[in-house]
């Protein structure tokens, strides 16, 4: 299969070429078209090296409104390295949408900083759980148009003691959102998260 087989945009297309992504991998072939085309949540069972960041990631830059300053995406995450890696990763994704903003928000760094950047408006928001919480009781990001809502690595956060995190999170944005989980392992702590969150997710195994 190929990845114009998918129904991505071209821009989308378009930009994964520098990338060298030539197929699609099995996460990508089976979350990429449902993701696009329809309306629902996803739970992924896959662990990192899948392809996973762009089974998300495409999606996502395909269905933003780049025209618009607004956050419409918020992706979760358990560490630094991995909220970089991911808004690098859309940052690569996007790159032929003008007006694209992609903020990493993560604890250790100065948290002035990630408030002027998302002050200039983010239509994707990566952050470790922790951190966000901080800027949405400071009252610094505005969730009420997200649409979409990833948990990536969820059992990593669970293990790190991040549910409340992600409960007062998920809280912040609005009902009608669509959220996609993904796991290496389905501990019951996962499986509650996505029965507590989700309706009648699309399930993925690779
Ligand atoms: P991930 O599982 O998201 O951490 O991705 C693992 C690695 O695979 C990353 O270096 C990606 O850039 C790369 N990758 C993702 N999708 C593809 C693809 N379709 N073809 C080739 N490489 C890919």
């Amino acid at each position: 299969m190929s990845f114009e087989s998918l129904g991505l945009r071209e821009e989308v297309l378009k930009a994964i070429v520098p990338l060298g992504f030539e197929n699609p991998t099995a996460i990508q072939e089976k979350a990429i078209p449902s993701l696009i085309e329809s309306n629902r949540d996803l739970v992924g069972l896959a662990q990192t090296g899948t392809g996973k960041t762009a089974a998300f990631g495409l999606p996502i830059v395909h269905l933003i409104n780049f025209s618009k300053p607004v956050t419409q995406a918020v992706v979760l995450c358990p560490t630094r390295e991995l909220c970089l890696q991911i808004s690098g990763d859309l940052k690569e994704y996007s790159s032929q949408f003008v007006g694209a903003r992609i903020t990493p928000v993560y604890g250790g760094s100065s948290i002035e900083k990630q408030i002027r950047d998302l002050r200039k408006g983010s239509q994707i928001v990566v952050a470790t759980p922790g951190r966000l919480i901080d800027l949405i009781n400071r009252g610094k990001v505005d969730f009420n148009q997200v649409e979409i809502a990833v948990l990536d690595e969820a059992d990593e956060m669970l293990n790190m003691g991040f549910k409340e995190d992600i409960d007062f999170i998920l809280s912040h944005t609005p009902h009608s959102k669509r959220t996609w989980l993904f796991s290496a392992t389905m501990p019951k702590e996962v499986a509650a998260i996505a029965k507590n969150f989700m309706t009648d997710p699309l399930e993925i195994t690779v």
